[in-house]
């Protein structure tokens, strides 16, 4: 059975190999303040950094989940509140547990196909807080959008959750200063593991409130950091695999080319079948790593059981998408030959 679902997502056919090597080289019983594990981090950074062409002068830090990345943000990042847009379930989210934390923390939506506009935008908050790639219905700010955005708002903090489009898509970093995604997306790794980007001026505000409330306040994360480490015990396990894959990744242009091509097979087919419609008519808003496919409730139940009887686990619909679509996860892990059995497959269905 092959996976679609964008999350947890299929994982590369090499982390079999990779486990046993973990376990047998004792990386998973090392203190996270050796030497050892000092040299495993610091090389794993700087594969991110080369590989994901992450600026020089940006900081890579490790979390638990994207989900740690939205509380840190609030309390680590922002006096009073930032401003939020969002178009689904986890740019929704994201601004509920913003909320929590600062509540003065603001949010407007946007419809799936609307073309986001500095009207979305028109705030005093302190940051601008958006889900580049919204996992629940396949739409993202594309780069475009980003640029307008830095050059709006120079001034301000852009925060950029990448969740699900991280080492999948080039993303522009120099254009944001907060970027934030977990591993079981498009690194093809298994769960339990974030990255959170900061820019330069992300840092020095950081310093500037110091919160120190925190096991996960940023200034102590900082000051880890510098060493290669963690404020608490992490996942070993975790940045070693994330380590072996990224050695192996060819780098983030040539994945993003593989992904381009992918997601015009798959735009192709949703535009020229008479079953089903893309969920994001507007072509500019269509995600390049999660696609969404809309059609009636119960051709999404009978297509995702046909797809399973083949082979294919179809990605379940999400949030108030649930009944009326299924998503295809766009991620580098899936094998060529996967890919070309779904799209035969939804090329002989509809
Ligand atoms: C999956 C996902 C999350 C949540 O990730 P966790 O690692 O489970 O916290 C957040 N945002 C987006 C856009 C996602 O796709």
């Amino acid at each position: 059975m092959v996976t679609f679902f964008p999350g947890p997502s299929r994982v590369y056919p090499t982390i079999k190999d990779y486990l046993i090597e973990a376990y047998e080289s004792g990386i998973m019983s090392i203190s996270h303040r050796s030497e050892t594990f000092n040299q495993l981090s610091a090389e794993t950074l700087g594969l991110l950094r080369q590989k994901l062409n992450i600026p020089a002068d940006y900081t890579i830090l490790y979390t638990s989940s994207a989900t740690e990345s939205w509380e840190i943000i609030p309390q680590s990042l922002l006096r009073q509140g930032g401003h939020h847009v969002y178009s689904g379930s986890f740019g929704e989210k994201w601004f509920q547990y913003a909320a929590n934390i600062k509540p003065q923390s603001t949010g407007t939506t946007l419809g799936v196909n609307e073309i986001l506009t500095l009207d979305h935008l028109e705030t005093k908050a302190e940051m601008i807080c958006l889900t580049q790639n919204e996992t629940s219905n396949g739409t993202q700010i594309n780069e475009q959008a980003i640029e307008h955005v830095r050059a709006a708002f120079p001034e301000k903090l852009i925060a950029y959750d990448v969740t699900s489009s991280i080492a999948g898509q080039a993303l522009p970093f120099h254009l944001g200063d907060v970027w934030f995604g977990s591993v079981q997306k498009c690194f093809g790794l298994p769960a339990g593991l974030g990255l959170l980007v900061l820019s330069p001026r992300a840092v020095e505000i950081a310093l500037d409130i110091n919160d120190q409330t925190r096991y996960n306040s940023l200034p102590l994360m900082l000051q880890h950091i510098e060493k290669f480490q963690t404020s608490c015990t992490p996942n070993v396990l975790g940045i070693f695999l994330l380590n072996r894959v990224m050695r192996d990744f060819q780098g983030i242009s040539t994945a993003d080319a593989e992904l381009k091509r992918r997601a015009a097979q798959y735009s192709q087919w949703l535009d020229n079948n008479p079953k089903f419609k893309p969920l994001v008519s507007e072509k500019s808003n269509r995600s390049q790593t999660v696609v969404a496919v809309e059609a009636d409730a119960a051709t999404i139940t009978h297509v995702k059981q046909a797809a399973k009887e083949s082979g294919l686990l179809l990605g379940s619909g999400y949030g108030k998408w649930k009944e009326t679509t299924f998503r295809i996860a766009n991620f580098p892990a899936l094998q060529p030959d996967e890919v070309e059995a779904l799209l035969r497959f939804l090329a002989h269905y509809g």
